[in-house]
């Protein structure tokens, strides 16, 4: 009996330490489209993920660490972004630690098919961005300099929500091909970053409609900028921003913390732009994604993640 007892338990203990040392990860979604953000979770430590196309690196974020909770483990994360100019096909996640590769993992991306316009650029317009300003240069710096700094805090995890809700109706989509025509003739070519919102029916102005907050965060930016207009950026979790653009007014304080759907400003068409809408934009460790992703799924699916990552091993840990 007691030799029965010992080779269970020798055994339980064989299969525990065979289940802590594995590797487990989970990523979602598990086929993402070009401009769709990515949630990495992993059991093990890791400074950061790497997207890997072709053999070369597309995107690249931080690992960060998701605390336990109550009764819930703990695991590492990093939130990466496909960029929309890849192309679908099949690439991997690398999993590094401290320069180790710890796991390769292979995803399919998804085809998508972007829009193309065309915008006429009034000569207001074309001045903004052709007229040579040291300000302007100084704003694009603190702006690459936010977008770069990975902070350590998680302000949230779930889903996000509209950040207007006077309307629905969107008149440029996020990573639309676009040819500027400027009022010489001269052409530039640039991909949408964001997503317009516009009034609720073509020719109804959206404009000093209220702008809300799509999650919880930290307001990092909240004033007037050349190009951008009246600007918002909020950071929700490591690496993530959104950013409102050409709003009217300003609500958000530089270095509040907001919830999701706090009131941070009013619709309006300060800088580059064409008319009332509110331009918004999701940044994740520098690259463009498509802030609808997170409208439809959490940032950090905790449940979910927990369940992929933790429960072969639970049976076998209860043992003991
Ligand atoms: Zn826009």
């Amino acid at each position: 009996m007691l030799k029965r007892v010992l080779i269970f338990l020798l055994t339980g203990f064989i299969l525990t330490a065979s289940i802590h040392a594995q590797v487990r990860y989970t990523v979602i979604p598990e086929s993402p489209r070009p401009g769709d953000p990515v949630t990495i979770a992993v059991n093990t430590p890791i400074t950061d993920a790497q997207l890997i196309v072709n053999g070369r690196q597309a995107a690249k974020a931080a690992g960060f660490t998701v605390p336990p909770e109550g009764t819930q483990p703990g695991f590492m994360a990093a939130i990466l972004a496909v960029p929309s100019t890849v192309e679908a096909e099949n690439a991997v996640i690398r999993l590094n630690n401290a320069g180790n590769i710890i796991q390769e993992i292979p995803v399919k991306i998804t085809q998508r098919t972007f829009r193309s316009e065309t915008l006429a650029l009034t000569a207001a317009m074309s001045n903004l961005v052709t007229t040579p300003d040291p300000q302007r240069t100084i704003e694009s710096e603190r702006l690459w300099e936010i977008l770069t700094t990975t902070g350590n805090q998680i302000y949230h995890e779930g889903p996000f929500v509209l950040p207007v809700t006077a309307s629905t109706r969107r008149t440029s989509q996020f990573g639309t091909r676009r040819v500027n025509v400027y009022p010489d003739g001269r052409r530039t070519t640039d991909i949408h970053a964001g997503v317009d919102i516009g009034g609720p029916v073509a020719g109804q102005s959206l404009q000093g409609a209220e702008v809300f907050a799509c999650g919880r965060g930290m307001v990092i930016l909240s004033r007037m900028r050349i190009l951008s207009g009246n600007s918002v950026i909020i950071e929700h979790a490591p690496g993530v921003y959104s950013i409102y653009y050409h709003l009217d007014s300003l609500v958000a304080r530089e270095g509040a913390i907001v919830e999701a759907g706090a009131l941070i400003g009013y619709v309006g068409s300060t800088g580059f732009s064409t008319g009332a809408h509110l331009h918004w934009e999701l940044r994740i460790s520098t690259e463009n994604a498509d802030p609808d992703a997170f409208v439809s799924r959490p940032l950090i699916d905790k449940a979910l993640i927990i369940s992929r990552i933790y429960n072969n091993g639970l049976q076998i840990n209860l043992l003991f």
